[in-house]
């Protein structure tokens, strides 16, 4: 039996408790989630429990990062499974926030835009997304005041813009990158794999079989990224129904798009795909010549 867990839906509330657990002499990780959780959301708390004495996760679906003909209105919301697998993985207080509390003049008036690693891809498609994604993660730090604060390799290139907003702005938070975790097919989870259709839950293995087919690639020595996006391109290519929004081999860093692979710097294939009820995003970090695909 996971032990029970508590629920706070204010800041005040939030600050208290964390100021309890500091004064008990533990470290505090903090797990930012939109809730409907699933097992890599349980991964990133419990990696952030066997680091951290007292766990957070807040449960915020945030308004201000979804476009205006996107999910927000039809986000999952299951919140009674979601303090079961928190209280599973370790964690010791949720956070849940409604909106008046995170945002009560109803809209703010300073942002965090981060256009360096923000620009391209899911900033190309999203627009607005990742200046929300930014705004209320560093509220979010400001609110918890985490030592360490845990992203999902998943959403790569969030975890790049929320890496630069902390070292560019001097958060006093270390933010770890967790790997992603996956079906046994491969499918990354994803709170949104629900909105699939049992045909379109086979069609969406092609996303990590195609990035399986990019790292078997790069690993046998191919450096031209060129042939390697094609390797991409082709095996979603082959799947009924995807239309491709992108699918690139870029620095791991930068996100710049890459020419060729350079042993100096990391490469990461991420691919971004349309199904008839679902958007699906993936990525993997593309080996060095030699290292296992
Ligand atoms: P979300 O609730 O979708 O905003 O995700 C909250 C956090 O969980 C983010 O840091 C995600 O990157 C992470 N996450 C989502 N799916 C996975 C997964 N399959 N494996 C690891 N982390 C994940």
């Amino acid at each position: 039996m996971a032990n029970s867990i508590r629920v706070v839906e204010t800041i005040s509330e939030l600050r208290a408790a964390v100021k309890q657990a500091r004064a008990s002499g533990l470290e505090i990780g903090f797990v930012p989630t939109m809730g409907a959780l699933h097992e890599g959301h349980g991964r990133l708390v419990e990696v952030a429990a066997a680091e951290c004495g007292f766990v957070v996760v807040s449960i915020f679906v945030n308004p201000t990062q979804f476009g205006p003909n996107e999910d927000f209105a039809r986000y999952p919301r299951t919140p009674e499974h979601d303090q079961a697998v928190c209280a599973q993985a370790g964690a010791k207080l949720i956070f849940q926030p409604s909106v008046a509390e995170m945002y009560p003049a109803g809209q703010l008036s300073t942002f965090v835009e981060v256009p360096s690693v923000s620009r391209r891809w899911e900033g190309e498609q999203r627009p607005t997304h990742f200046r929300g994604v930014a705004t209320v993660v560093l509220k979010l730090f400001q609110i918890v005041g985490a030592d360490r604060a845990y992203f999902g390799e998943k959403d790569y290139q969030q975890l790049r813009v929320i890496r630069q907003m902390v070292v560019d702005l001097n958060t006093p938070v270390q933010v770890i990158g967790v790997p992603t975790v996956r079906e046994a097919d491969g499918l990354a989870l994803s709170s949104r794999n629900r909105y699939l259709n049992p045909e379109e839950r086979q069609t969406a293995v092609a996303l990590s079989a195609a990035l399986k087919a990019a790292g078997r690639l790069a690993a046998v020595g191919e450096q031209d990224a060129g042939r390697i996006r094609q390797e991409l391109h082709k095996t979603l290519e082959s799947a009924v129904g995807v239309v491709i929004d992108y699918a690139e081999i870029v620095d791991a860093e930068t996100l710049e798009p890459l020419d060729r692979l350079n042993p100096d710097c990391g490469a990461r294939a991420i691919i971004a795909v349309r199904l008839p009820s679902a958007r699906l995003i993936d990525n993997a970090p593309l080996p060095r010549p030699g290292e296992p695909a």
